[in-house]
């Protein structure tokens, strides 16, 4: 408005000025040519204006004068406010794409037409999927599991997320994908897919588990139970009274079931201390004394019917649990005498290596060990003659006790052996573990 008024001021001047010099013809010229001025100049900033809306968003306001400054400078404070925005949206934008690309689950976004619209890496993995080829693909071409291809045909057209899909691929056997679709936008849908295979076999292995613990613990207790009920039975039996040697034989049998429970029971307890207790004691071992000692019970289990060497290889030191070490070492020992025949020999080896680490090795000349059941030896209860196990004492978690023992003290158990042939199990040590 300032402006107008001076332009019209000056422009009045002037042509009064011009007036009264040349006469009223020049003076409209004047007016005229000035005018004619103004809007160039008007024409100018405006279509400085139209080649700046032009330009790629970002791109910095030009510089005007007189009242385009003012607009200008205006314009130029929006600019670079429109400009601050789409940044931090654009940064949003990104993190949202980001945490959706490092999601655990798998994500796909399908528009009404079963098409993929975005999926991210987990998904791809999941559902066998390519990102580069299969965005836009009507997803139900690609992924061609019945139940899969009606869930996703019943999602779009309910629009119902209530019910989950559970889902065995046939291409991966053994996997389990759990889907769940909700809806998204205008007629697209997302859905959700989850990995379930880890978690199906922890509950697998804990069923089994409860099965077995169940299954070991009901033979010896119906056994003792039997036992004492007939030895009871005929206290009062005048009939057929039972000799005292027939129910002492009756009590051992029972005992015998007792201890092997007891054993069980033992056996359970320290594997779930093993699997729940924080990283095992740091105490220095002295190995020679822990050598000496397994020898020592290894020989009273034997009774002398094998032949027992030691081959100590000179001092060392093991670092970790003197408790758990010892229950490893006598349990590998333990198996060599119960699946080794009478005159039958064992050593019990302790070897340095070059890099550092050491090894405590179990070496029978026993019944040895079929090779497909080398991989299975250490799950609990894996027993390859059931019978046999029991006959000698054994409750089938043994070397689960030992790999847990290992593990926990970054150790691993090699395990060599020929059918007939020997055994030997070797508990390797890495240097960090082992000292002089
Ligand atoms: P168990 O109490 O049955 O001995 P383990 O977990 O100690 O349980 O061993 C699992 C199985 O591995 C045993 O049942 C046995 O079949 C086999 N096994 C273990 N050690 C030996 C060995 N030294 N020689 C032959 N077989 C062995």
């Amino acid at each position: 408005m300032k402006g107008l008024l001076l332009a019209v001021g000056i422009f009045s001047v002037i042509a009064m000025l011009v007036g009264w010099l040349f006469g009223p013809s020049a003076a409209i010229i004047a007016v005229a040519t000035l005018a004619l001025l103004l809007l160039w100049r008007h024409e100018l900033q405006l279509a400085r204006l139209k080649v700046w809306a032009e330009q790629p968003l970002g791109t910095p306001v030009p510089l005007a004068t007189g009242s385009w400054s003012k607009a200008f400078m205006a314009l130029h404070r929006r600019a670079r406010q429109a400009t601050a925005q789409r940044e931090a949206l654009q940064e949003m934008g990104e993190r949202f794409r980001m945490v959706a690309e490092a999601l655990p689950e798998g994500v796909l976004i399908l528009d009404r037409g079963h098409q993929i619209e975005w999926m991210n890496p987990r998904a791809e993995v999941l559902l066998g999927l390519d990102r580069q080829r299969d965005v836009g693909m009507p997803v139900t071409h690609l992924v061609r599991e019945p139940e899969f291809i009606s869930f996703v045909e019943r999602q779009l057209e309910t629009g119902d997320s209530s019910v989950p899909l559970t889902v065995r691929p046939l291409r991966s056997p053994g996997h389990v994908l759990h889907i769940r679709g909700v809806p998204f936008s205008a007629g697209s849908t997302l859905l959700l897919v989850e990995d379930l295979t880890q978690l199906e076999r922890l509950e697998t292995v804990r069923r089994d588990f409860v099965a077995n613990v169940s299954h070991e613990m009901r033979t010896p207790l119906t056994v003792v139970q039997g036992f004492l009920e007939t030895a009871r039975d005929s206290i009062g039996d005048t009939q057929q009274p039972m000799l005292p040697e027939e129910i002492m034989t009756f009590l051992d049998m029972a005992l015998d079931h007792a201890h092997r429970m007891q054993r069980l029971i033992e056996d359970l307890l320290t594997l779930s201390t093993l699997e729940t207790d924080a990283p095992p004691q740091e105490e220095v071992v002295d190995v020679n004394a822990l050598l000496a000692l397994v020898a020592e019970e290894t020989q009273a289990l034997s009774s002398g019917r094998h032949e027992l060497v030691l081959e100590n290889q000179g001092p060392a030191t093991l670092l970790g649990s003197s408790r758990e070490l010892h229950s490893a070492f006598s349990n590998l020992a333990s198996n060599a005498i119960r699946y080794t025949q009478a005159g039958g020999r064992i050593a019990l080896r302790w070897n340095r290596q070059n890099a550092g680490g050491a090894v405590f090795k179990v070496i029978d000349s026993g019944i040895g060990i079929e090779s497909k059941h080398i991989p299975r030896l250490t799950e609990r209860f894996y027993r390859i003659d059931r019978g046999r196990s029991r006959e000698s004492g054994g409750t089938g978690l043994g070397l689960a006790i030992v790999k847990h023992v290992l593990e926990r003290h970054q150790a691993t158990l090699i395990i060599e052996s020929k059918l007939g042939n020997g055994s030997s199990f070797a508990a390797v040590f890495p240097a960090q573990r082992v000292g002089s």
